[in-house]
């Protein structure tokens, strides 16, 4: 079978497509024939050694496909069953092997790349706005890098619960997609203030909450711009890693909350895993959740993949195919 494998940390070029023995399941395993994998910003995180993991190792944390084969001890899952994952390594492969626990069963019907695009993003999705920082009514959301993977499905889950988003992104292009997805305000962060522009927006008031993935260029106005006691969910890096603060900094700007959770911490329960996918695949099946495809890609070329991720020219979802 083949496999995109890294045997170093590094740019894009580390990546290998190689050939490898197909894996069998062991105890309480699944053999999965993945029929597509999700890029998700983990992965170059994992590639350049930013969460370092054991190497040689096999990328990729997301995938769907079909049981071909269970362990002893599976009692859950059936050869032909179709099935997704988010969390454990080794889906970027033609087979790879999930524990039963971490399996979701994809319900008849869902197209699998669909299943694909939209699981770990709608899982972190649903969990950012369903329990770090649950929204209600009344309630207005900031969400940066709204055109990501993760951002247009945080947009829409954000209105489903009633909030008010507003959205930043890098081009007009990304922004027309934020507003489809139903943000009330966009704002060109690489043009407009977004500090100045949500004070505006918001009467001084500030924001109840701030969902920021982007990190390092945004963390400090991302704290300028909560209300007083609002919370700050810190949820990735992707312009890199956020220095230390100061704890007496949250007291000086309002009393704020900064955490800074993972999807993994947040289905790390099977009644909580199966809680938040089977809502993401009820609410893809209904329209009520619409996942965007930006790029379908051989799984071969893993490393534009990479390339296009991470130099900010992607909207939506990433896929490889094996
Ligand atoms: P995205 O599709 O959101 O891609 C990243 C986006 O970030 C870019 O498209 C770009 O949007 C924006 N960005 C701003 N500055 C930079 C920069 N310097 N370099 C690159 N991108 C930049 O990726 P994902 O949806 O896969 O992930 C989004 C974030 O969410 C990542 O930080 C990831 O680590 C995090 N994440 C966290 C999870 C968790 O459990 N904590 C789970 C899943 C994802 P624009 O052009 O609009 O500025």
């Amino acid at each position: 079978m083949k496999a995109v494998r890294i045997h170093e940390f590094g740019g894009p070029e580390v990546l290998g497509y190689e050939d490898l023995p197909a894996p069998e399941p062991g105890a309480g395993e699944v053999l999965v024939k993945i029929a597509a994998a999700g890029v998700n910003f983990i992965d170059i995180y994992h590639r350049i050694g930013l969460y370092q993991q054991p190497l040689p190792m096999t990328l990729g944390v997301e995938g769907a496909g079909t049981v071909q084969a269970v362990g002893s001890g599976v009692t859950e899952f059936r050869p032909g069953d179709p099935v997704a994952f988010s969390g454990p390594s080794g889906a970027d492969a033609t087979y790879t092997v999930v524990p039963a626990a971490k399996l979701v069963p994809v319900p008849a019907g869902l197209d699998l790349s669909l299943a694909a695009a939209a699981l770990l993003q709608g899982m972190t999705a649903h969990f950012l706005t369903h329990s770090t920082y649950p929204l209600k009514p009344g309630h207005t959301a900031f969400i940066h890098a709204a055109a990501g993977g993760v951002g247009l499905l945080l947009v829409q889950a954000a209105k489903k619960l009633g909030a008010t988003v507003i959205g930043t992104t890098s081009t007009e292009e990304k922004a027309q997609l934020v507003r489809e997805a139903g943000a009330d305000h966009v704002i060109l962060y690489t043009q407009t203030d977004f500090e100045a522009e949500t004070k505006r927006l918001t009467g001084g008031q500030g924001v109840d909450v701030v969902y920021d993935s982007v990190g390092k260029t945004t963390f400090e106005k991302s704290l300028n711009v909560l209300r007083m006691r609002g919370m700050l969910v810190l949820f990735g890096q992707s312009s890199g890693k956020v220095p230390p603060i100061d704890p007496l900094t949250l007291n000086a700007k309002g009393s704020l909350f900064l955490t800074r959770p993972t999807v993994f911490h947040y289905t790390a329960t099977r009644e909580e895993l199966l809680w938040r996918s089977s809502d993401i695949f009820n609410w893809l099946a209904t329209g009520e959740l619409k996942v965007r495809i930006d790029h379908q890609l051989p799984l071969a070329e893993a490393a534009e993949a990479h390339r296009l991720l991470e130099s900010r020219q992607t909207a939506g979802k990433l896929l490889l195919i094996p």
